[in-house]
């Protein structure tokens, strides 16, 4: 077998294709993984309809054309290079698409993620070069990936599971540098979104004692606190909710009644694209002197941020984006030992020859709880 197929964009805004092409090879400390799952995020609808093209031009952020994209890989090793030694066929694995140049200072100070030329592997970034070495996203058959960037999965997480690290991994990695753990409160702004549910997962995971959540859908709302209905607390911020003019924001009153009167001791924002730089906010003003607070969240608005009520707040505020393969292995572990409970997940598998469809049906989901997979080992 020396062909696959793959889904791959031949134009920005058209349909993606199915194309036979060749298998690749790997490079010495590459390996070629058979793809048995590939998460698919709602973002990815926007990014080929060419969102970035027509935010900002000039911008030379995109994969050359045709490209295969497809962010969240499984599968299963099927070739290692001969210099991989760690790693060998019929392991099963995700693929952390965090691509970086492997020899600049941050590169060789063991920080990937502040590599200048980071670059998603099957999605877009930083450098065409690595976007040129690295051109083969979840969407296809069998893909390269550099040997560091594998989490190997132990028997009992699934490829769907696995398929759905970015999420988990985004919202592990900022809510480590949030000091999350046992006796802290955490709220998450944005709780019943995809990433917003797979961060009150990880807190569950990570022993937080209080977890606090904002969303908007009531019923998500109650579905997310019925996962663990002593450590998580939800509000609804509609209207009913919404703060006074002038007067006080009753999700912070809400926030500190569940705190002791103190405020959470950290905040992760989630909200989705088009979200307000207001309802940002409103989730920052909840936080106790000294709390600490990560942005993973897709707000673009300028923040009305008073630097002076930072300064004497002693507030931190801090942003981060993606994953170590090393985190993975954390999360991959978590969820052997069943500390991460994954199980409310809905799966939906679509195969390969489904993708456009997967992707434009994916504004009917239910909150974060459906999981949109492509399964390319099926054709129809
Ligand atoms: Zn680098």
């Amino acid at each position: 077998m020396t062909t696959m197929i793959a889904a791959r964009l031949h134009q920005y805004g058209e349909p993606m294709r199915l194309d036979r092409i060749p298998i690749p090879e790997p490079r010495s400390t590459d390996v070629l993984v058979e793809v048995k799952a590939c998460g698919i995020v709602p973002n990815l609808a926007r990014v080929i309809a060419n969102f970035f093209g027509t935010q900002t031009p000039d911008l030379k952020i995109m994969p050359p054309l045709p490209a295969i994209f497809g962010l969240d890989p499984a599968g299963v090793i099927a070739k290692v290079g001969d210099q991989v030694r760690s790693i060998r066929p019929g392991e099963r694995v995700y693929v952390n698409p965090a691509r970086k140049c492997g020899s600049c200072r941050m590169c060789r100070s063991g920080q990937p993620l502040d590599c200048p030329n980071f670059t998603f592997q099957g999605y877009f970034g930083r450098s065409q070069e690595i976007m040129k070495a690295y051109p083969y996203g979840g969407l296809c058959q069998f893909i390269t990936a550099p040997e560091d960037a594998l989490v190997r999965l132990p028997d009992n997480v699934s490829f769907e599971v696995a398929a759905r690290f970015g999420y988990f991994g985004t919202a592990y990695a900022a809510m480590k540098k949030l000091g999350v753990g046992p006796g802290q409160s955490f709220l998450v702004n944005g709780i019943s979104g995809t990433l917003g549910l797979n961060a009150a997962m990880i807190a569950l995971a990570m022993g937080a004692t209080k977890i606090l959540g904002t969303g908007r859908n009531v019923a998500l709302l109650n579905r997310v606190k019925a996962l663990a209905s002593q450590r998580i607390e939800v509000f609804a911020v509609g209207e009913a909710n919404a703060p006074p003019a002038g007067g006080a924001d009753p999700l912070v009153a809400w926030a500190k009644s569940m705190t002791d009167g103190y405020g959470v001791d950290s905040v992760l924002d989630c909200l989705p694209p088009g979200a307000s730089a207001a309802a940002l906010m409103r989730a920052l003003y909840t936080l106790r002197r000294g709390g600490r607070a990560a942005n993973v969240g897709a707000v673009m608005e300028m923040l009305p941020m008073n630097a002076f009520w930072l300064m004497t707040n002693r507030i931190a505020l801090q942003g981060s984006v993606w994953f170590t393969s090393g985190e993975g292995e954390e999360m991959a572990a978590m969820a052997a030992a069943g500390t991460l409970d994954t199980s409310a997940l809905q799966h939906r598998v679509f195969a390969l020859s489904q993708v456009n469809e997967a992707l434009a049906g994916m504004d009917n989901r239910d909150g974060g709880f459906t999981n949109f997979v492509v399964d390319p080992t099926r054709l129809d």
